[in-house]
């Protein structure tokens, strides 16, 4: 049955759209259970109801008009109770209702499993037998674990389906997808596709310019790709058996005219241009190739894929990928990298979109230090016909709508404006101490990355940096910067914010923030090699890296170094030990230096409750709350499945956050925070309340957060910390920062004034 259960599953994750799904769900089914009926009912929500999608075994005339709401016959049963329902007389039942098109009449027992996902009812999958018997418990279970296996499928073919239908890039669609909001803000402008190299299987479809030149040019990659193998097989020739020799000739004939190569053509012929036709005919032959019974021709698929790869490398290397940005960009990536944000001209670049990653991955974080509207996570948005279509981005609510009607569009452009007369007014508070009505000052600074957010975060009056991530200039290179390079790129942020403190992260690499040219491959790469971790078990680069701020900030006396990802007394101690040898290796080399203010990120669990520990061997402590909530509620920061259990309010954080400050404090250290929760104007005020002496956020929202505390009195704040603490859930405790944000007069996140 397992094997049954696998093919099903495989076969459905490669199907094109939703109705070859459906279809394909019931005949296998059907077939399997040896069942004379399978039937699959979806809810169409634009009528509320549940319509017959496909069927093997009822009258093929009631599939697409057969309707029934929540509560009719058995299938509105199986709904209501969300459990399956089993009976070996359906007519005996008193919700039994006969729908003459179907012909149902013939078949006695029924079993119908609800198809749930993210606890919604998607639909239900029905078997029907003639016999008066029930299905036994076996074959109850085997249908169970098939619906709950394919709910994420039909999901997701339901959703991207629709735009399989969509038409021209000119006509209205008002189709929507949902995702994680990344950085608020709202952005309308067109999409362009960025893939990674040699990525097959997110190259856009685009019309060819020159359909001639598009076929010249697949032919030239395609000899290429017959060169190299046959260059691999002869080298290989001695080493291999005939029949293994073999294989390279099936690889050759794969690439043939009347194969492969044949089907590409004529796609281009079609119109698309010479990556889109490849990324098309490999993905039908690797569909097929897929389900074929036999586990020689199943294997072919490896091939072709690869085939695949290669043949659009060479496509790739030809004409290396020149994307057109219009004068509104909205960027579309499988995984956003900070590199790609860099591709883009900034003047042009008003949006992003990532298909995977979440609300606190680092190309969010990054988007939001840019001021950029970004959606991550939008697993069902259909990257391969997205290019060049016109978007609206909702960067408060995750939504994204493709080719959207004038109401909507309008309703936006009206928050737009909204947006920019906020700012503008936000722009008087610049040279303003954040001050709360009764005369406590509290220090905002900000997080940076890149070179362009010193310049932005100095016109919004930031006061110091509290976290530069120095893995970002590493992240967008091809090599280790050398120590001069480094020295030069620190020496910016340095001398543009002298004498204001400048504090720089020592290397937090691993997680979800990759070197292209140092890859970490782990299984669970977030409680994996990570931060300080790598740097300890590097100490050329980690004293590289420290020498280099340290030059960086000889003449200026601004520097303070952190420490990421700390778990241990010994991890401080050692890196101590290693800044101490750097500060005097360059003393000794003649560096008018000395030894800066170091402190301890506190971003694990074990960091909490050693908070006291570390305080006595540093100069401060900075929570790391991004990561710190990761690991204290169990929630991949970058998995959009779990986004909604992401939540900086969680009771459990916030005691967390408390006891951190008390804690140092007893030891007479600077406490200050520089994960996003700082940004939020609420989380700001509750982390003044607890006592922090220091916010570090993202540039964009610091003007609001500043806002925020000149709106309250230090008694509002303390008394809001007060209401929050004592209570136990986290969409109550946003709820109350939320209606306490308004009772106040600051101004919460703007949202369309029409229905959608
Ligand atoms: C954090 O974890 O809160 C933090 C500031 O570091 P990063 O987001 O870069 O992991
Ligand atoms: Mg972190």
């Amino acid at each position: 049955m397992l094997n049954v259960l696998r093919k099903i599953v495989q076969e459905v994750s490669v199907a094109p759209d939703l109705e070859t799904v459906l279809n394909l769900i019931v005949r296998r089914i059907q077939r399997s259970m040896a069942t004379q009926v399978c039937s699959v009912y979806l809810f169409d929500p634009s009528d509320q109801r549940y319509v017959l999608m496909a069927s093997e075994g009822l009258n093929k005339e009631a599939v697409g008009s057969v309707r029934l709401s929540a509560s009719e016959g058995l299938v509105g049963t199986v709904v209501e109770r969300a459990e399956p329902i089993n009976l070996e007389n359906a007519a005996d039942h008193p919700a039994f209702k006969y729908v003459e098109s179907t012909g149902e009449e013939r078949f006695s027992s029924f079993l119908g499993v609800p198809i749930i996902h993210h606890r919604d009812v998607l639909g239900v999958l029905v078997v029907q037998q003639k016999d008066i018997r029930r299905f036994d418990e076996s074959e109850e279970a085997f249908l169970v674990t098939l619906s709950a296996q394919l709910a994420g499928a039909i999901a997701h073919a339901e959703a991207t389906g629709s735009l399989g239908v969509m038409g021209g890039k000119d006509e209205v669609v008002d189709l929507r997808f949902e995702g994680v909001a990344g950085s608020s803000g709202v952005a309308i402008g067109s999409a362009t596709v960025i893939a990674p190299p040699a990525d097959l299987s997110s190259v856009p479809d685009k019309q060819a310019k020159d359909v001639d030149r598009e076929i010249a040019s697949f032919q030239e990659a395609l000899k290429l790709v017959r060169r190299d193998i046959k260059v691999v097989g002869r080298s290989l020739a001695q080493r291999l058996r005939s029949e293994e020799q073999a294989l390279f000739d099936v690889y050759l004939r794969m690439l043939d005219d009347n194969a492969l190569a044949g089907e590409v053509v004529s796609r281009i012929e079609q119109g698309n241009w010479a990556q889109g036709a490849l990324r098309e005919v490999v993905t039908e032959h690797v569909r097929q190739f897929s389900m074929m019974d036999d586990p020689y021709l199943r294997e072919r698929a490896t091939d072709i894929k690869d085939l695949g790869r290669r043949v659009l490398a060479y496509l790739q290397e030809a004409a290396p990928a020149v994307l057109e940005f219009t004068d509104e960009t909205i960027l579309v990536a499988d995984e956003l990298t900070p590199a790609m944000l860099g591709e883009v001209p900034s003047e042009k670049l008003v949006g992003l979109v990532s298909v995977n990653g979440s609300s606190n991955s680092h190309a969010a974080i990054l988007a939001r230090s840019m001021g950029i509207p970004t959606i991550m996570g939008a697993v069902d948005l259909p990257l391969t016909r997205i290019d060049g279509r016109e978007l609206i981005l909702d960067g408060y609510s995750g939504r994204i709508y493709v080719q959207p009607g004038d109401d909507l569009l309008n309703a936006y452009r009206d928050i737009v404006r909204g947006e920019q007369e906020q700012a503008a007014e936000l722009e008087a508070l610049k040279d303003l101490p954040a001050e709360t009505t009764d005369g406590y000052v509290m220090p905002l600074w900000v997080n940076t990355g890149l070179i362009a957010d010193v310049a932005r975060s100095l016109d919004r009056g930031a006061e110091g940096i509290g976290l530069y991530r120095t893995e970002v200039p590493f992240m967008i290179r091809d090599f280790f910067p050398s120590e001069q390079d480094q020295a030069q790129t620190y020496r910016k942020q340095i001398e543009a914010f002298a004498p204001r403190p400048v504090t720089m992260r020592t290397l937090d690499i691993g997680g979800d923030k990759a070197l292209p040219y140092f890859p970490i491959e782990e299984e669970n790469p977030f409680l994996g090699w990570r931060g300080i971790r790598v740097t300890l078990d590097h100490p050329e680069i980690f004293l590289v890296q420290v020498r280099a701020m340290l030059k960086a900030g000889e003449g200026y006396d601004n520097l303070r170094i952190m420490l990421p990802m700390v778990t241990s007394v010994r991890e401080v101690e050692e890196a101590n030990r290693q800044i101490d040898r750097a500060v005097r290796e360059l003393q000794e080399e003649g560096h008018a230096i000395k030894r800066p203010l170091v402190g301890v990120m506190v971003e694990v669990p074990a960091a909490v409750y050693q908070v006291r520990r570390f305080a006595r061997r540093v100069d401060f402590i900075s929570v790391g709350s991004n990561d710190l909530t990761q690991y204290l509620l169990a929630v991949d920061r970058n998995n959009p499945r779990v986004a909604d259990l992401y939540v900086s309010y969680h009771p459990a954080v916030l005691k967390a956050l408390e006891y951190i400050a008390r804690e140092a404090h007893k030891e007479n250290a600077t406490v200050s925070i520089c994960g996003e929760v700082a940004s939020e104007p609420g989380g700001a005020l509750l982390l003044m309340a607890m006592g922090y002496d220091v916010l570090s956020m993202n540039a964009t929202n610091l003007p609001k957060v500043k806002s925020a505390i000149r709106s309250v009195s230090r008694k509002d704040a303390d008394k809001l910390l007060a209401d929050v603490m004592a209570m136990d859930d986290a969409d109550r405790i946003q709820k109350l920062i939320n209606e306490r944000l308004e009772s106040l007069g600051i101004a919460l996140p703007a949202k369309p004034v029409i229905a959608i």
